[in-house]
């Protein structure tokens, strides 16, 4: 008898040692990696998204960060929202989540609506390759999202309806509010939460992101008076490495502080207006507060425009193929590349 209790207890330690190991080194390796080496996808392990607090968890109640790469604006960018290129970004980049940016203006889809199409082959090519994909309505120029509140209301009803079953969905609802008169009281807060009623009419659960006014930066004044009444609700910060720094990092700790769930749908390597430089030290610093705090990234864009942040030299892959060689990348596409492939440390 004796004899069965000590064996019992070398067992229980054992299996405690077993336990710390797979916290300190297969629970890191778990959370960023876009197969395992068992071959299961991050939507096989990670299941049904949830929200408690500020954390983004699995379905079995552990907080996980994704990071991933996002198209450029579809419509320019739709060439590469097939199932190879989105394929290659899981295998060979490691990406965990493909955001499709659904412009709205610019020749985008207020006057090309067939541009939804390029939606549609980035969710289904997510879904087959078990990966999260973020719809995004991509409110950019003349950014009051209440001036196509109504095609929103349309569209997210329809996407919500067709793929509000799957795992693999986030819902973004509103890209970057800005302008002097699109406060989060007064604009941005009563049109999510229209868009977010007619999601949940759909789909009970699938996570929706909240743009924030200020081209996504103003998570601290979300943060005071944050929707309420809907679970699985996140709000998204945005940052570009070259333009903003420590006061938006300490907007996004108030923000924190204050119980608010981020994802940070888009941030790049350059200045905001996507070029003059890649600031790698600042995106350190960054990538840094959003590992700290679990929070979930998408690096902006795929492009072969030329841009500082975009991941391919100007006129590589210009017809969607993927399987990219080092020299088709920019210095942002190896940079981000090497921290997505956990090459690089963030400290
Ligand atoms: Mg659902």
């Amino acid at each position: 008898m004796k004899k069965a209790i000590g064996s019992h207890l070398a067992r229980s330690a054992v299996y405690a040692l077993l336990a710390i190991c797979a916290l300190v080194t297969g629970c890191y390796q778990d959370t960023r990696l876009s197969v395992d080496k068992n071959g299961k996808t991050v939507v096989e392990r990670y299941g049904r998204l949830q929200v408690k607090g500020t954390q983004l968890l699995n379905e079995a109640g552990k907080p996980v960060q994704l990071r991933g790469i996002s198209s450029f604006a579809l419509q320019y960018g739709a060439k590469y929202a097939n199932e190879t290129v989105i394929g290659w970004l899981r295998d060979d980049w490691n990406i965990q989540v493909w955001r499709a940016a659904l412009e709205l203006l610019d020749g985008g889809y207020i006057i090309r609506p067939a541009l939804k199409t390029a939606v549609i082959d980035s969710v289904d090519a997510a879904i087959k390759l078990g990966i999260y994909v973020i719809v995004d309505w991509h409110v950019h120029q003349d950014a009051n999202p209440q001036r196509y509140e109504a095609q929103a209301a349309e569209f997210f009803d329809e996407m919500s309806k067709t793929y509000g079953e799957y795992p693999n969905v986030i819902y973004e609802i509103c890209n970057e509010p800005n302008g002097d008169d699109v406060t989060w009281d007064e604009v941005v807060k009563p049109y999510a939460e229209h868009i977010i009623s007619v999601i949940r009419a759909n789909d009970p659960d699938n996570i929706i992101i909240v743009g924030t006014p200020r081209w996504s930066q103003m998570v601290d004044v979300a943060s005071a008076n944050p929707i309420t009444g809907y679970s699985n609700i996140m709000y998204t910060l945005h940052f570009y490495a070259g333009s903003h720094g420590e006061s938006l990092r300490e907007q996004a700790r108030t923000a924190i502080k204050n119980g608010l769930p981020l994802f940070v749908t888009e941030c790049g390597t350059s200045k905001a207006s996507g070029g003059e430089g890649v600031y790698e030290a600042e995106f350190l610093e960054w990538a840094s507060l959003l590992q700290e705090n679990n929070i979930s990234w998408v690096n902006w864009s795929l492009t072969n425009k030329g841009e500082d942040s975009g991941i391919l030299i100007l006129n590589a892959d210009r017809e969607g193929k993927g399987h990219w060689t080092e020299n088709q990348l920019s210095q942002s596409g190896k940079f981000i590349r090497s921290i997505l492939r956990n090459e690089t440390k963030i400290k």
